[in-house]
């Protein structure tokens, strides 16, 4: 498919098929991470358990016990660990992919791969999606919309309000994302919102898609000052629909 055509038709998805989230009463923070990166739960996750917080991790189990630029990936064993240990684990696809090289049917039955692999660990069904590679069409959320509570790309926040169809989050990624994400940190005091963080490998000599331990800590400790409620993405979806319920 042309570059412009999935630049498009990722732009147009931002405006179409949305179901828009009550703006919580007060701020909210979720951490979430893709695919299944080791550092991530080996690193990354005590830090929010030292706190005493939960994270989403969207995971593709196709990428389990395997290794690429995020490094080596988790195994199936961890997964089950993570989940045990409190942290929710939500569908990435099995295979990871990319929904601008595969048809909707293809890709829908490489989720149900996803999800059978994850039943036979026994844990529940996802009730939450991340996009592989913020790639998205309004076909792909049409038809998601039906099957996850919440999908996830990679856009920045502009407003507060949030699409359950194409939830936005920051990236912690390099210094400069850090950056951004300590001064909206700065901003939850004063405008309630739902922030979502994303990142992917925590390492010393992290891809580009990742970040330093050092980095994540800056974000743990303004979040921490901050003193809003860290909740994994199903925790605070269902904190919003109580509050539509109750107003
Ligand atoms: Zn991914």
């Amino acid at each position: 498919m042309k570059s412009s055509y999935r630049i498009f038709t990722r732009r147009l998805s931002r405006y179409v098929e949305k179901s828009i989230l009550p703006t919580p009463d007060q701020s909210i923070v979720t951490f979430s991470f893709d695919d299944c990166p080791l550092s991530a739960i080996q690193t990354a996750l005590p830090m929010l358990e030292a706190q005493d917080w939960s994270a989403t991790i969207y995971v593709a189990c196709g990428l389990c016990d395997t290794e690429n630029h995020l490094g080596v990936h988790m195994s199936l064993q961890d997964v089950t660990d993570v989940h045990a240990r409190g942290h929710e684990i939500a569908d990435h696809t099995f295979s990871h992919l990319n929904t601008m090289d595969v048809s909707l049917e293809t890709f829908l039955a490489d989720i149900e791969k996803n999800q059978s692999v994850l039943k036979s660990l026994g844990l529940p069904p996802s009730r939450h999606f991340a996009y592989p590679f913020g790639e998205v069409s309004p076909t792909l959320k049409r038809a998601l919309r039906k099957r996850f509570s919440t999908m996830r790309g990679v856009i920045s926040p502009k407003t507060p309000a949030q699409d359950a169809n194409l939830l936005n989050a920051m990236r912690v990624y390099s210094d400069e994302t850090v950056e951004l994400a300590i001064t909206q940190i700065s901003t939850l005091a004063e405008t309630p919102q739902w922030l979502h963080f994303f990142t992917h490998d925590v390492r010393d000599t992290p891809s580009e898609f990742g970040c330093t331990p050092e980095n994540f800590s800056r974000i743990v400790a303004a979040v921490k000052s901050s003193g809003v409620a860290v909740m994994t993405v199903d925790q605070a979806y269902a904190s919003l629909q109580q509050q539509r319920n109750v107003s």
